[in-house]
């Protein structure tokens, strides 16, 4: 096979934001408010501190509300628990994000459930996990989400296709394989105790890899022809130079095989955020009782 088909996560969150903006102007004009995003950032973790501001920045820009709270490190559970309830109550947050890691003395599975369903833009509250994987109404992880719009960009249907999630995290894998087995694909989650992942990888049509290991997928892995996904971001240092980023496969020579790759980074990365919008959007008019824009 020569080189694989780019799949460009960059161009498709392009387009997805310029999608909800229009409909979220759409809805200002016809219903006369904003939906609105709480972000919640506990302490002063660097990453997350770039990752709340990027999701305000892309929240601004498609006309939705951003609204930022900040506790200092020490906070407590309770303090944190008092927040969210708060914007629980509030009628101009449709969407609330608690940037994950918290600070260890506070549970994220208790922050996760105090949250109200119907606002958990993350999609990790129980409520939201039963509603995906039985079918229901639910708000759905973001970057799973946003790995489905691309391999339905790249593949059209997916349905019957051997599909392998590599890893089984709640934020990833999980949803993907609920995500993939929705959409009639035959699902195999791999993870840490797995046997032979070279061998399960390689019957994979579709590969989705969400390890948090530094390109461990090799391209002896991939089934030539097959849709790779790479959800990984790992920085590696370089030395004498800044950083550099890659993904959970090794993107040169996997490229030499699959059919289509998304690239790390502008693959997976820019359709979390546009998901994130998407979510916000879909939440402020379910709450509502308003017609759903399709996007
Ligand atoms: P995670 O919670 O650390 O989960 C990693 C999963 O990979 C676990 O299920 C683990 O298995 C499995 N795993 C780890 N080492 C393995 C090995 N050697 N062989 C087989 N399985 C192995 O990570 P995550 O939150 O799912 O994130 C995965 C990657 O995606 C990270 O690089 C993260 O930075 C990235 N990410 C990107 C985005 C984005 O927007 N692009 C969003 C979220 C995450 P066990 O369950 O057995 O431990």
């Amino acid at each position: 096979m020569a080189n694989a088909r780019l799949i460009d996560g960059k161009a498709l969150a392009a387009e997805l934001r310029q999608a909800i903006a229009k409909a979220a102007a759409d809805i200002k004009a016809r219903h006369g408010f904003q939906p609105g995003l709480a972000a919640v950032l506990v302490g002063e973790d660097p990453a997350s501190e770039v990752y709340v501001k990027s999701k305000g920045k892309a929240s601004l820009e498609a006309g939705l509300k951003s609204f930022e709270h900040r506790l200092p490190a020490a906070a407590s559970e309770a303090e944190l628990l008092k927040l969210v309830a708060r914007l629980n109550a509030d009628p101009e947050v449709d969407g609330i994000l608690v940037q994950m890691p918290l600070p260890k003395q506070i549970d994220p599975r208790h922050v996760i459930g105090s949250l109200d369903p119907s606002k958990d833009v993350d999609g990790f509250h129980p409520a939201n996990v039963g509603g995906l994987w039985s079918g229901g109404q639910a708000l759905v992880p973001c970057t799973p989400y946003g790995c489905l719009l691309l391999l339905r960009r790249t593949l059209g249907n997916l349905a019957g296709s051997n599909a392998v999630v590599l890893g089984r995290s709640n934020v990833v894998g999980k949803p993907m394989a609920a995500l993939l087995l929705a959409e009639n694909c035959t699902v195999t989650i791999a993870h840490s105790k797995s046997r032979g992942l070279p061998a399960l990888a390689r019957q994979a049509d579709i590969l989705v890899a969400a390890l948090g290991k530094p390109e461990m997928v090799k391209g002896s892995w991939i089934k030539p022809g097959a849709a790779v996904i790479d959800v990984g971001i790992n920085r590696v240092a370089v030395p004498g130079a800044k950083d550099r980023l890659v993904g959970d496969v090794a993107f040169a020579e996997a490229s030499q095989v699959a059919g289509a790759i998304s690239p790390v980074p502008g693959g997976v990365g820019p359709m979390t955020i546009a998901c994130l919008l998407r979510n916000t959007l879909l939440a402020a008019c379910r709450r509502r009782g308003l017609p759903e824009p399709a996007l």
